[in-house]
């Protein structure tokens, strides 16, 4: 093992806050900065306490219902939210500022105009789900496991919506097993290639380097996943939340990675490498 003071950071080519995470926390940022009246964010903005912590002391609180709460914005986040949820706080005076991320909006609109009945791909009871299959108005499955499948009626068409982060490897195996059963249908869209993206460049950063951290929150599913791979490569794996986590182990390394899931700001990438700086890394380009 290296045993200098001195090591080579090198950041992976894609890394932090997807597009939609980047948007919605742009609209936080907005609303924390301009806005008198109390401001709000329905459900968490992102699976990562961290982030959500630094807009709470900014003034923005998680809100799951408008019950109790003194009207004011209220932040509808990435996944969206349900017409029924939407009216609930406008109802009680609310007014909302619609985060949902443009790829999540485009599911909608293909739910919204599905004339045949739809085999939903998704984690049941999330967000994004039930956002989505609210939008429709024919019949649904929601299929979260391949048993799922078994309630499918093969004498019908169906279309296909799956979830943006689900599995792509059950999307297809999902997608084989009703093609097996000569079940007709079609699929109205694709994956989100976020977490696709965060993924390939993980693995070009671990040929460079020794040892890599993986930055995140353990809530976050694909942050998780990015530590599950950087686990199976030939490099030593670490999963680090702040620095303080961060030992003096991990830093015995000629050439560290840093790699961050979708729910991680900039701001605390920033903070992780000003942090490693000081600790003797120089930040070089791979
Ligand atoms: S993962 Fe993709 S679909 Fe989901 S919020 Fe991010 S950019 Fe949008």
């Amino acid at each position: 093992m290296h045993n200098s003071s001195m090591f080579n950071i090198h950041l992976a080519k894609v890394y932090g806050f997807c597009r939609g995470v980047q948007a919605v926390s742009q609209l936080a940022d907005e609303l924390v900065d301009g806005e008198q009246r109390p401001v709000y964010s329905i459900g968490k903005l992102v699976h990562n306490d961290q982030v959500v912590k630094y807009y709470d002391e900014r003034g923005l609180k998680v809100v799951t219902s408008p019950a109790g709460n003194v009207p004011g914005i209220a932040l509808i986040r990435a996944h969206g939210i349900t017409s029924e949820k939407r009216k609930e706080f406008e109802d009680a005076g609310f007014t909302l500022i619609d985060g949902t991320c443009r790829i999540v909006l485009a599911n909608h609109a293909k739910c919204e105009k599905s004339c045949r009945p739809v085999l939903f791909f998704g984690i049941k009871g999330h967000a994004e789900t039930l956002s989505t299959v609210d939008r429709l108005k024919v019949d649904y499955l929601i299929i979260e496991n391949e048993e799922d499948l078994d309630a499918v009626d093969p004498s019908r068409k169906w279309n296909v919506v799956i979830q943006t982060t689900f599995s792509s490897l059950k999307a297809e195996r999902f997608k084989a097993v009703l093609a097996s059963r000569g079940v007709d249908f079609r699929c109205l869209n694709a994956i989100c290639s976020a977490s696709s993206r965060r993924r390939e460049a993980l693995l070009l950063l671990c040929g460079c380097c020794d040892t890599v951290l993986v930055v995140g929150d353990r809530q976050s599913a694909n942050t998780m996943e990015l530590y599950r791979i950087a686990c199976q490569q030939d490099v030593r794996a670490y999963f680090v939340s702040c620095v303080q986590d961060i030992t003096d182990e991990m830093l015995q390394c000629r050439d560290l990675g840093i790699t961050a899931g979708a729910s991680v700001s900039p701001r605390q990438v920033r903070d992780f490498l000003a942090f490693l700086k000081q600790r003797g890394g120089t930040v070089v380009q791979s």
